[in-house]
């Protein structure tokens, strides 16, 4: 049995962190492993205890975040409850940026569990925080190209990163 087999035994709540990061097959595992330094170019907004929050590379909308464990896992329970509070904690405070920094009228907040309830990357735990405006149509993933995508993604991080969250 090795190390990394009995270390699983007996924290399996850990097991998914020790043995699970892929980083050539999980993007949030290689971004939450690559230097702080590549943060601005990987468009990582905040990195927090358990977990780190960053822009959607496929935005449903404009400011489209995820929030995301460090931890490798499919499952919320497998989730130690520090992280799940502190995932929650992560949206709330974003969700507020989203509104202080681009006036958003509403937000979805969200988590798609399995590819049937809509999940791309099954493996990996995200919560999607969507900012919404009256009359929006989700007009960067259907009309702009992906130049256009990158540099707006870019601009807007610059922005988002300034934004303040109300006292
Ligand atoms: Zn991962």
């Amino acid at each position: 049995m090795t190390n990394d087999e009995l270390y699983a035994l007996w924290a399996p709540w850990r097991c998914g962190y020790i043995l699970g990061p892929k980083p050539a097959a999980c993007v949030f595992c290689e971004k939450a492993q690559a230097p702080a330094a590549h943060d601005r170019e990987n468009l990582v907004l905040e990195r927090a205890v358990h977990n780190f929050v960053l822009m959607n590379t496929y935005p449903y909308n404009a400011g489209h975040l995820l929030v995301t464990p460090y931890q490798h896992s499919a499952t919320l329970e497998a989730l130690a409850p520090a992280a799940l509070h502190e995932m929650m904690d992560l949206l709330v405070r974003w969700k507020q940026r989203l509104e202080r920094g681009m006036r958003a009228q509403g937000v979805n907040i969200g988590i798609n569990l399995g590819a049937v309830a809509g999940a791309g990357i099954t493996e990996h735990v995200h919560a999607h925080i969507v900012p919404r405006w009256q009359g929006d149509t989700n007009f960067m993933s259907t009309t702009a190209d992906t130049r256009v995508i990158s540099q707006a993604l870019h601009e807007l991080y610059e922005t988002l990163i300034m934004t303040q969250e109300p006292q």
